[in-house]
């Protein structure tokens, strides 16, 4: 029987709901009103719904969570427009990794977050002015004199919902230049706030040579700086200093992650193939999936060149073999663990915030690439077809989708 109670703002209907934190893998309708899930079940009449958009065909998960993007345009060289890496990928909810420090937080803030669509969050640089120029450097970039513990303890006390976590770098050229100092400030601020640690690895900066460390040691020495609830980003690199490096994990790696040192996929620029293998060969999968999406670093505000994406990187995981609920754990219920708001988002639970993603399997052969350029068959790949954001639904651009589209169905758009 209807009642206006009954009466919901939107029903998508008929997709396969995956919902890994309710263990839900099945077609279902999912009711929205209000902004927020309403019911999930087997049929839901129209007549119940304002609007109902069929979705069968296609997967409905919560709404993706990339926890490491960069989106600090106009203010870092290699910024993205944040609803490009957001709700125009697939994608609900973004991270920023550390494009933005105290000093230049409010500006993220006004002109990043508030703005945008998508959900944006921030881990704070330890380094008081974010990344200005990405990865080319410069007097202030990772430099200690530009740690100041006192003015970011007042932005996260004002901004705790905004900050959710420290980023800070452990790569060959930090510990050439400042041994261990950046990270146990990192350390400090984060324990301080019970704030997790997001750490890059693999070498980014230019290395001060005289001190370059012998590849290893840098993973294990970063170890001594990671506590249960951190992440290390860039799990599946090519690096030799980075997570796994040549060869096979250390044992000290192999028990951090047991006991709950989180392995973040940070795609970028050296995600490999082989690298993913040997760490799934010694059991070591990630916690999280996220792109690590940032504009080229070599040209001024230029994203013509980035060619992975949040969805191309589940795609990825599963050609490797990850199964489909398991990336969609890593991108939705994992990552809203890490940002502690399981209760808001991360799930398609009733009551919760209505971010959903949907999702079409593209069931056709493929091919991906790495940083070594080493060919990846694929049989299936994932594309946005709708996103859901607070309720409100959304057809994505796919814009940057350059992974998982064809460059003429990219025009088309
Ligand atoms: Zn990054």
């Amino acid at each position: 029987m209807n009642t206006a109670a009954d009466k919901y703002d939107l029903v998508l209907k008929g997709g396969r709901v995956i919902d890994p934190a309710q263990d839900l893998d099945a077609i279902r309708d999912v009711a929205i009103a209000g902004g927020r899930i309403a019911a999930i079940e087997a049929d839901i009449a129209a007549s119940r719904a304002a609007r109902t958009v069929d979705v069968s065909g296609a997967v409905v998960t919560p709404g993706l969570i990339d926890m490491h993007v960069h989106v600090y345009r106009h203010f870092t060289d290699f910024g993205l427009p944040p609803d490009d890496a957001g709700v125009n990928a697939g994608v609900t909810t973004i991270v920023d990794q550390g494009s933005a420090g105290a000093w230049t937080f409010d500006g993220f803030k006004a002109y990043c977050m508030d703005p945008a669509v998508s959900e944006v969050f921030s881990f704070l640089s330890v380094n008081l002015s974010g990344t200005l120029r990405g990865c080319k450097g410069g007097p202030v970039i990772q430099n200690p004199d530009y740690i100041d513990l006192e003015v970011m303890q007042g932005f996260i006390e004002r901004f705790p919902r905004q900050i959710r976590g420290i980023k800070g770098h452990s790569d060959s050229a930090s510990w050439s230049l400042w041994g261990s100092v950046m990270l146990r400030r990192a350390r400090e601020i984060a324990d301080r706030n019970k704030l997790p640690v997001y750490v890059h690895t693999g070498e980014l900066w230019k290395t001060d040579e005289k001190h370059r460390p012998e590849p290893r040691s840098v993973m294990e020495e970063t170890l001594f700086f990671v506590r249960p609830g951190d992440l290390l980003a860039h799990a599946y690199s090519s690096r030799d200093d980075g997570v796994l490096g040549k060869g096979k994990p250390s044992p000290r790696l192999v028990q951090a992650v047991r006991d709950g040192v989180h392995l973040d996929i940070g795609h970028g620029v050296n995600f490999c193939f082989d690298t993913a293998r040997r760490m799934m060969d010694a059991g070591l999968y990630p916690h999280t999936i996220s792109t690590d999406v940032h504009g080229d670093f070599a040209t001024h505000d230029n994203d013509s060149t980035l060619d992975y994406s949040m969805v191309g990187t589940m795609s990825k995981l599963m050609a490797l073999g990850f199964d489909l609920p398991f990336v969609v754990r890593a991108s939705t219920w994992n990552p809203a663990g890490v940002l502690r708001l399981q209760d808001e988002i991360g799930s398609l639970k009733v009551g919760t915030r209505a971010d959903v993603s949907v999702l079409d399997l593209v069931e056709e052969p493929w091919e991906f690439r790495d940083c070594n350029k080493e060919v990846l068959k694929a049989e299936r790949r994932i594309v946005p077809r709708l996103v859901v954001r607070a309720g409100r639904a959304l057809t994505p651009t796919n814009r940057l989708l350059r992974d998982v589209m064809r460059a003429r169905d990219l025009q088309a758009a």
